[in-house]
């Protein structure tokens, strides 16, 4: 008897969603033109690093599998462009992952992290606002204590506070509310 398992079938992982194929081919992606060589795995720098194997993603966005969407792989690309120079198909990789994340942050699968640094930015109008250490070495530097940025004005903080983007709220919060 083989000590070997066969490995879970992607076709298995769950509901299909026919708005994630139109979503590929208007990222110049035709899910049906995938080979699925594993050339784009095999040039992925994140995927030396990660778990990330981008021929799976692509397997899993090509049969329109819903799960793709919650998959925290399609944020480990850098958009580096690796897979899509060498793609034997011509197949607009990291456009289609970049389409993918679009697809998602609008259904509200955006990463913990993310979701704090769209916080921040309503908050400070930075990514990576100015902490109290960094203050402390601006003023021993003889600088002012913030940079004259939207810290020092805090009315244009306001106004960029409206223009920016507001996140959908995730999921699981969606789904409590039609509870209620
Ligand atoms: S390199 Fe292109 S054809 Fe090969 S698996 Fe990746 S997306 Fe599919
Ligand atoms: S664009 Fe993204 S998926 Fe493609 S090789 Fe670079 S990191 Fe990997």
């Amino acid at each position: 008897m083989s000590v070997f398992k066969n490995p879970p079938c992607v076709l298995d992982s769950g509901k299909r969603d026919p708005t994630i194929e139109e979503t590929l081919k208007a990222a110049g992606f035709d899910p049906n033109l995938c080979i699925q060589c594993g050339t784009c795995t095999a040039s992925c720098p994140s995927g030396r690093w990660t778990a990330m194997r981008t021929r799976e993603v692509m397997r899993k966005a090509a049969f329109s599998i819903e799960v793709v969407l919650s998959d925290p792989d399609i944020w480990l690309c850098t958009t580096c462009y690796q897979c899509y120079d060498r793609c034997p198909r011509d197949l607009q990789v990291t456009d289609a992952i970049i389409a993918l994340r679009n697809l998602a942050s609008a259904r509200g699968f955006i990463s913990d992290k993310h979701r704090k640094t769209v916080d921040l930015l309503h908050k400070t109008g930075h990514a990576v606002p100015i902490n109290d250490r960094i203050r402390k070495i601006r003023k021993e530097l003889g600088l002012p204590e913030l940079p004259p940025t939207v810290y020092c004005y805090p009315e244009e903080l306001e106004k960029l506070g409206k223009t920016l983007f507001q996140l959908p709220p995730r999921p699981e919060d969606h789904d409590e509310e039609e509870e209620r």
